[in-house]
């Protein structure tokens, strides 16, 4: 099953609890738009090179799309297009006003210098610089890309447009970002594990954790999992993986990882096959890397009580099964990870009202809203018997529905 089948059935699995309308569901479902780019940039060494890149639109009833923008050798249409709509759903969940969408270029960001990754940018850029803007498309860092990607599109974008900060977020706080935005997804996950966990009576500082990932978002994940009280007891990356049964100390091996590009070697702990991350006996499990590694065979092997899921659709539709078979709870992918879009909403407020907020304020309104988010999906799945995972869905379908509706269709 691709990544777009697999999205499609969680959609189709609580369009069929809500009895949705079959004409709105036909309006929702497929993307609005897909935009196929070919990027040639001049390489360092005077080589030509060109880099195939997407911009899919999924939803804009709701507000303008709103999605990242992913660098990896695995973008392809069909992870796009997938991701496009977990966008939509995503935005409705957490109730800010945007819609759907999702970008990437197929290339891997590790090979090419800082001169190279930024002629792409600005290429790329100037390919799709007529259907993104402020009011219409707003990207944002995903795998790959980080505010100083970020820069480059606002930089490029305001050549053909003018002064426009908030045609993407993720932005450096020298240029128009927020506070807190680096933070934002992991600190959101977080928030959302406390809601999660408060249910069954307990807090972060009671579980054991492994994470797989340790970018932005697991990065941020483990320290302040961590801060929280959290034990850290394994993490992986591209690099391979590294586990310590009485906790790993995440400051240092954070320091450590953004001096040598990687967690392997890290002197403190004992390495072990990366394959085996997912299998990591701890009570809860963080995949925060790719998409669609747990699968029916890994999720038998998975020894956590809870997986959260900081990546987006780390799991397929047959380990969804297997987890709900074996009494693991999950947190949905469209809920979990929503801090970063939550804060991106933040930091577009900011740049339109030109005023600040401070990190204060930032976060605790990103705790406010993921709170009421939580109770949000948690009566739906209450109401309709079903999974967080469904609850979500038809949280997000109801509030979008209703939209596409009063529109008119
Ligand atoms: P990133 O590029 O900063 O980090 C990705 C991490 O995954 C790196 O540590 C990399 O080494 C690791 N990785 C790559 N391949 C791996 C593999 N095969 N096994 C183990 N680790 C591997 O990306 P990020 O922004 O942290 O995004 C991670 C996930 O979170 C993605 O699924 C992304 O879509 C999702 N997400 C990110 C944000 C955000 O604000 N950045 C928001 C919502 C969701």
């Amino acid at each position: 099953m691709n990544a777009t089948e697999a999205t499609n059935y969680f959609f189709s699995k609580a369009a069929r609890l809500l009895d949705l309308d079959s004409r709105v569901e036909q309006q929702i479902k497929a993307p609005f738009r897909e935009i196929k780019v070919e990027c040639t940039i001049p390489c360092d060494d005077g080589r030509l090179s060109t880099y195939t890149g997407f911009r899919v639109q999924h939803d804009n009833s709701r507000g303008p799309f709103k999605g990242g923008i992913r660098y990896h050798p695995e973008v392809n249409p069909d992870e796009v297009n997938a991701l496009a709509s977990l966008m939509t759903w995503k935005t409705a969940v957490v109730n800010v006003p945007f819609g759907g969408a999702k970008g990437g270029v197929n290339c891997d960001p590790r090979t090419l210098s800082p001169c190279e990754l930024q002629r792409l940018t600005r290429v790329f850029t100037e390919k799709i610089h007529d259907i993104i803007g402020p009011n219409t498309d707003i990207p944002a860092p995903d795998m790959g890309t980080n505010a100083q990607t970020m820069a480059w599109i606002m930089d490029e974008y305001s050549k053909f447009h003018g002064y426009h900060p908030g045609v993407v977020t993720g932005k450096p706080l020298e240029l128009y970002g927020s506070e807190g935005r680096d933070a934002a997804t992991g600190r959101g996950l977080l928030y959302g594990a406390e809601c999660l966990f408060a249910e069954a009576g307990k807090s972060v500082g009671d579980f054991t954790y492994a994470i797989q990932g340790f970018g932005n978002v697991g990065s941020w994940a483990a320290r302040l999992f961590s801060e929280a009280g959290g034990k850290i007891v394994a993490v992986s990356d591209v690099t391979g993986a590294i586990r310590n049964r009485e906790g790993l100390d995440i400051p240092a091996l954070a320091e450590y990882a953004a001096r040598t590009r990687g967690v392997v070697g890290f002197p403190l702990a004992e390495a072990f096959p990366p394959e085996e991350l997912l299998a990591e006996e701890c009570d809860v499990l963080i995949p925060a890397a790719l998409g669609g590694v747990l699968t029916q065979d890994t999720a038998r092997d998975v020894r956590a009580k809870y997986v959260l899921e900081a990546a987006n659709h780390p799991t397929l539709p047959l380990a969804d099964a297997v987890f709900a078979e074996r009494g693991i709870i999950v947190l949905p992918d469209i809920y979990a990870n929503a801090g970063g879009v939550t804060v991106s909403y933040f930091e577009w407020v900011q740049n339109v009202q030109q005023y600040t907020w401070d990190e204060e304020r930032v976060n605790s309104e990103l705790k406010r809203r993921m709170a009421a988010a939580f109770g949000d999906l948690s009566a739906c799945a209450k109401h309709y018997g079903c999974d967080l995972r469904t609850g979500a869905f038809v949280l997000a379908i109801t509030r979008v529905a209703r939209a596409t509706a009063l529109r008119g269709l």
